[in-house]
């Protein structure tokens, strides 16, 4: 059986990434969404198992340590990994999958998963991304500056990525993102034999 594509997509805290995620999943069914590992307290709304797996520092800790990342970063004071069973599982049945991780981790998933596909969102403006975070509600303002403050250097990566994708208006980046999965599964199974 051939290898399941692994996504990643990458962007600014507060561009959109769950946001454009959740709404592709709705009616597409083409890729599935790994879900990483958190030492982050959940948010209000956040379902443990579904948004993310919350843990302790020291339960991150021994999870490293026994080898069950792909990848693993340090992210805007929290430490976040992605589970190696699951994303090893899914490609090796020819499943494809997508990774929502932060570019640290990317940089990672790149030495392990070459042929991955790398897709970047950005927003229409550091004073619209601003916008978005305050809107979220989620962050105190310390935070918040702290995610901005991330927010540009991180905008300053966007070439390291394949593709980038505009989050202006929601449905126009939902649908870019599933006409760049779909046209890199043509793509494989063009050259798959
Ligand atoms: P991320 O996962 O990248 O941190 P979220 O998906 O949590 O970002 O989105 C941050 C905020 O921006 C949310 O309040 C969300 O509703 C809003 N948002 C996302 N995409 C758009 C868009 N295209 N236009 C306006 N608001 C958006
Ligand atoms: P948030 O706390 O807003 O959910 O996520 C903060 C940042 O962590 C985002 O840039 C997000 O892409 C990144 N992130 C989420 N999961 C992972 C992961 O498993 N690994 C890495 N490296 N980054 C992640």
């Amino acid at each position: 059986m051939g290898n399941g594509i692994l996504f990643v997509l990458s962007g600014p805290s507060g561009v959109g990434k769950g946001t454009v995620l959740e709404k592709l999943m709705e009616d597409y069914n083409g890729v599935s969404y790994s879900v990483s590992v958190t030492t982050r307290k959940p948010r209000s709304g956040e379902i443990d198992g579904e948004d993310y797996f919350f843990v302790s520092e020291e339960e991150f800790k021994k999870m490293k340590k026994n080898g069950d990342f792909i990848e693993s970063a340090r992210v805007h004071g929290n430490c976040y990994g992605t589970p190696k069973k699951f994303v090893d599982r899914k490609i090796s049945k020819g499943e494809d999958i997508i990774l929502e991780i932060d570019i640290q981790g990317a940089v990672q998933v790149r030495e392990k998963y070459p042929d991955a596909v790398y897709i970047f969102l950005i927003p229409p403006s550091l004073e619209e991304l601003e916008n978005r975070l305050n809107k979220r509600g989620s962050e105190d303002s310390e935070a918040k500056t702290l995610r901005l403050k991330n927010a540009k250097s991180e905008l300053q990566e966007v070439h390291k990525y394949d593709y980038e994708i505009l989050n202006d208006n929601l449905e126009d980046a939902v649908e870019d993102l599933k006409y760049i999965i779909e046209e890199e599964k043509k793509r494989r199974d063009k050259n798959d034999y």
